[in-house]
C-alpha cells in the first residue's frame, strides 16, 4: 500500500518537476544564446562599419567602450584578427596571443555560431567581421556567463525536491494512519476468527465505534455465539444421551449381577428380574427410537413426504389410537373440529407431533380428568389445540420443556415412562412445517398446547 501510494503520489510529481526544470532550462538556453549571438553580431557590425580593425586612431576608444559594455552586461568580449590573434580582450588576459576556439574558427570561415558550454556554464557566441570585398578580416567572440541561470534552475529544482520530500512524508504519514484505521481492526477480526476456527468459541471481537468493521465484527460475534450454542447443545445432547442410557444399563447390570452372584435362585425371582431387565431394555429402545426420530426431523437431514393432509381425519385417527390409553386412566378424550382443513405437509410426522401432545395430556392428567383436541383455521393458518385438565406446567418450566431430555420432575416421570424427548420431537416437526407452538398453563391449572401451522407450506 505504501509503495503504491508513493508511486501514485511521487512519480507524477517527479515527472512534472523534471519536465518543468528541463523546459525552463531549454528556454533560458535558447533565449540567452540568441541574445549573446545578437550582441556578438552587433559588435562585429560596429567594428566592420567603423573599420576599427584597421583604423588604429579610433580603435582605442572603441576598445574602451567594449570594456564598459562587458562590465555592464557581465560578459567577456574578445576580438581577433583574421589569423586568430587577439586584438581586444575585455579581460586583458590574452591580447596579442592567438586565441582559437571552435566558434572563432567557424566565424573566420564565415558563419555565426552560439554554443552553450555546460562545463564552463557559459555561452560562446561568435560573429565574423568582413571587409567591403567580403573577406573575413576578423571575428568577435562574446562569452557570457550562464551560471546565474543554472543557479536559478538549481533553486527551482531544490524547491521541487523539498515539495517532493514533503509529499513523501505526508503520504507515509497518511498510509500509516490509514493502515492503523483499516488494517488494525481487520487484523483484530482476522486474529479472532483464526482462534474461533481453532475451536475457541468463547472468543469475541472487541467492538469499538460504529463503522463497517464493527458491523462485520458484530456479524462474526453473532455467528460465533450461534456456533458456541450449537457446540454446547451438541455436548449437552451427547452427555444427556449417555446419561439417559446409563441408567437403564446400570439397572440391567445390577439385576443380572444379583442373579449371578446368588446361588439357588428361585425360578420366580429369575422371572421377576428378567421382567425388570426386559422393561429397562424397552426403555432404552424407546430412547433410541425417539433419538432416531429427532434426527430424522432435523431440517438438514429430514426427508419430508409432502402430501395434502385431511387434518380432521388425521386428528380423529390420533384420538382413536390413544383412546384405549385414556380409557385405562379413566380420562375423557374428545375431538372437535370447527372447519374442514386440508394442509400440505408430512402426515406421518405431524401425526407423531400431535400424538406426543395428546399422549402427554393423558400422562400428566390424573384419572377423572379430560383431554380435548380441537381444530380451527383462518385463511392463513390452521390451529390444533390440545387441552387437558392435568397438573399443568409452571411458567418458568414452559420455556424449557421443548428441550431434549428435559423433564419437569424426573422422579415423577420414571413412573410415566417418559424419555423427555417427546416435546423436542414435536417441536422439531412443527419447525419443519414452518409453524409455531404456544403453551397456556400454570401449575395445577391444566395445560393447553396451541399448534399453528401455515396452510401455504413454504418449501424448505
Ligand atoms: P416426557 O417423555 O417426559 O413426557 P416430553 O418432552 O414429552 O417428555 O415432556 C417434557 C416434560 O414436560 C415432561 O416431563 C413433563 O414434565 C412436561 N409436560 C409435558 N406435557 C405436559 C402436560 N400436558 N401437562 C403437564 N406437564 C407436561
Amino acid at each position: 500500500m505504501l509503495v503504491t501510494y508513493l508511486i501514485i503520489g511521487i512519480v507524477p510529481l517527479l515527472f512534472f518537476s523534471f519536465n518543468i526544470t528541463k523546459t525552463l532550462q531549454g528556454y533560458f538556453e535558447e533565449t540567452n544564446e540568441k541574445e549573446v549571438l545578437y550582441q556578438a553580431n552587433k559588435i562585429a557590425g560596429n567594428i566592420q562599419k567603423a573599420d576599427y580593425l584597421n583604423d588604429k586612431s579610433k580603435q582605442a576608444q572603441f576598445w574602451q567602450d567594449l570594456d564598459d559594455r562587458s562590465a555592464e552586461e557581465n560578459c567577456r568580449i574578445i576580438v581577433v584578427d583574421s589569423d586568430g590573434y587577439v586584438v581586444a580582450d575585455t579581460n586583458h588576459a590574452v591580447i596579442g596571443k592567438m586565441f582559437i576556439v571552435p566558434e572563432i574558427i567557424v566565424a573566420l570561415e564565415g558563419s555565426d555560431e552560439a554554443n552553450l558550454r555546460k562545463d564552463e556554464q557559459a555561452i560562446y557566441a561568435s560573429a565574423y567581421i568582413e571587409d567591403p570585398y567580403s573577406n573575413k578580416i576578423g571575428a568577435v567572440l562574446v562569452i557570457s556567463s550562464f551560471a546565474d541561470v543554472y543557479q536559478l534552475i538549481n533553486e527551482i529544482s531544490n524547491k521541487w525536491i523539498i515539495v517532493t520530500l514533503f509529499i513523501i512524508v505526508i503520504v507515509i504519514a497518511l498510509v500509516i494512519f490509514m493502515s492503523q484505521i483499516i488494517f488494525g481492526p481487520l487484523k483484530n477480526i482476522l486474529d479472532t476468527i483464526q482462534k474461533i476456527s481453532a475451536g475457541q468459541f468463547h472468543q469475541r471481537i472487541e467492538l469499538k465505534g460504529k463503522n463497517e468493521f464493527t458491523q462485520l465484527g458484530e456479524a462474526v460475534n453473532t455467528m460465533t455465539k450461534r456456533l458456541e450454542e450449537v457446540d454446547q447443545s451438541r455436548q449437552e445432547f451427547v452427555s444427556n444421551v449417555s446419561h439417559e442410557l446409563k441408567t437403564p444399563l446400570s439397572s440391567i447390570k445390577v439385576l443380572s449381577e444379583s442373579l449371578l452372584l446368588q446361588e439357588n435362585v428361585p425360578a420366580e425371582m429369575y422371572r421377576e428380574f428378567l421382567l425388570d431387565i426386559s422393561s429397562e431394555i424397552d426403555r432404552m429402545t424407546n430412547i433410541v427410537n425417539d433419538l432416531l426420530s429427532l434426527v430424522r426431523n432435523d431440517p438438514n437431514e429430514a426427508k419430508v413426504n409432502v402430501s395434502d393432509i385431511d387434518v380432521n381425519k388425521m386428528l380423529r385417527d390420533v384420538v382413536k389410537r390413544l383412546s384405549p390409553l385414556a380409557g385405562d386412566k379413566n380420562i375423557e378424550l374428545s375431538f372437535q373440529a370447527a372447519k374442514d382443513v386440508v394442509l400440505r405437509g408430512d402426515e406421518v410426522k405431524l401425526m407423531l407431533a400431535v400424538s406426543n401432545l395428546v399422549d402427554n395430556g393423558i400422562k400428566y392428567t390424573p384419572p377423572g380428568g379430560y383431554v380435548k383436541v380441537s381444530l380451527d383455521a383462518d385463511n392463513k393458518d390452521c390451529f390444533i389445540t390440545v387441552q387437558d385438565s392435568g397438573i399443568g406446567i409452571s411458567e418458568e418450566e414452559q420455556s424449557k420443556i421443548f428441550e431434549r431430555f428435559y423433564r419437569v420432575d424426573k422422579t415423577r416421570d420414571r413412573e410415566t415412562g417418559g424419555t423427555g424427548l417427546g416435546l423436542a420431537i414435536t417441536h422439531s416437526i412443527i419447525m419443519l412445517h414452518n409453524g409455531s407452538v404456544k403453551i397456556i398453563s400454570g401449575e395445577n391449572e391444566g395445560a393447553t398446547f396451541i399448534v399453528r401451522l401455515p396452510l401455504e407450506r413454504k418449501e424448505g
